[in-house]
Formats: C-alpha cells, structure tokens, sequence
C-alpha cells in the first residue's frame, strides 16, 4: 500500500464549485486512509483544500515551498511539516522524492509542469511510481484528446500512455496508484 502520494493541483480553485468539493474529498480519504499528502505548501486555491481536508481528517501533510512563494501561494502554517526551499527545482526534487505516487487534479501550467515531469521520468525508467490524473467534470478531456492524438502520430509510444492511470473517483484513483506495476518496457521495444 501506497504511503505517501504527492498531489498536484492548482494554486487557484477555478470557476466550478466541483474542483474544491472533488479536492477536499480527495484530502479526507489520503488523512483516513493514512496516505500522507506531499504538496507544494500553499494554502491557496486546491492545493490548500488538499492540505486542510487531509489534515482535519486526522492525515499528515508536506508541505515543499520555495522561499520566494512564501507570501505569493501564502505558506500553510499548521502541516504536519513544512520545508521552506531555495528554488523551483529543489521543492521538485523534495517533492518527487519524498512520495511513492503522484496525482493530477485541476490546476494550471504549475500542476502540469510538475506532472509531466514525473511522468516522463517514469517514461524513463527513473522511477516507478504510478502518476494518475484524477478528472473532475472532464477538466482533462482535451489533455486525454491530445495524449491519444500524440500516440497516434507516433510520438508517443503507446505502453507510455497507457501508464497513465485516469478517473474520476478519488477512491478508483487510489487503488489504481496501489495496484500499479511497471510494465516490462525493454521487452515491448
Ligand atoms: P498552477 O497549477 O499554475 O496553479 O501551480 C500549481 C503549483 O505549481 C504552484 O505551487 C506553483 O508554484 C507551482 N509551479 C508553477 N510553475 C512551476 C514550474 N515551472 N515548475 C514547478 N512548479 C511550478
């Protein structure tokens, strides 16, 4: 079982009500469930109801911010821990290294750098860690369009799309990211 899942998600909380109600569900099950949540410690927009609906479930959060976000994402104060970094790259490389999975929700260009990036390392084989986008009112439809469009245009291999786990449910998403098992990639090519 999964211990730790870092989540991804937007610094604010979008135009539809179903974006904070899907995180703060999300939250609650990870603190009852004991997955402690690895974040990007901002108490703004998802990733703030992330933390808060983890944390008032009885969960642990981490919290990796970079010293000159403290006051522009408003820096969580009441985590289980908070690192204050030097840069981008190191709340990254924390982040990354401190979960065993990772998780997509709603958010903006942020979520989808941070979330691209695991995957292509997972894409690599430098790491084995599941990366799931959990959807909330098809926000990702067009992301799913494209990632097909690119299989088909053979830029993307498809075993490498298809590590992609995908749903709408915080809990399916879960025991996906628990049921996970790299697919023996140097067999396929
Ligand atoms: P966003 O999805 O743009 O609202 O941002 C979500 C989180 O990603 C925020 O904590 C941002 O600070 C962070 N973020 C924004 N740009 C980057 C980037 N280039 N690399 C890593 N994280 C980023």
């Amino acid at each position: 079982m999964i211990k730790s899942v870092c989540v991804f998600c937007g610094s604010c909380k979008g135009v539809n009500p179903a974006y904070t109600d899907m995180a703060a569900k999300l939250g609650t099950l990870l603190g009852k469930q004991g997955v402690r949540v690895v974040y990007g410690g901002a108490t703004v927009g998802l990733m703030g109801t992330v933390a808060d609906a983890a944390l008032a479930a009885g969960g642990e959060v981490l919290g990796v911010i970079p010293e000159a976000l403290l006051t522009r994402e408003v820096a969580h104060s009441g985590l289980t821990e908070l690192k204050v970094v030097h840069s981008m790259m190191e709340r990254k490389k924390i982040m990354f290294k401190q979960s065993e999975a990772f998780m997509l929700l709603p958010g903006g260009l942020g979520s989808l750098d941070e979330f691209f990036e695991a995957l292509t390392a997972l894409q690599l084989g430098f790491h084995q860690k599941a990366c799931a986008i959990l959807d909330i009112d098809n926000y990702y439809e067009k992301l799913v369009v494209l990632l097909d469009h690119m299989v088909t245009e053979q830029f993307v291999k498809p075993p490498h799309r298809n590590m992609v786990i995908y749903g709408n449910d915080p809990e399916t998403v879960l025991n996906e990211l628990n049921k996970f098992e790299m697919p023996k990639l140097d067999a396929w090519f």
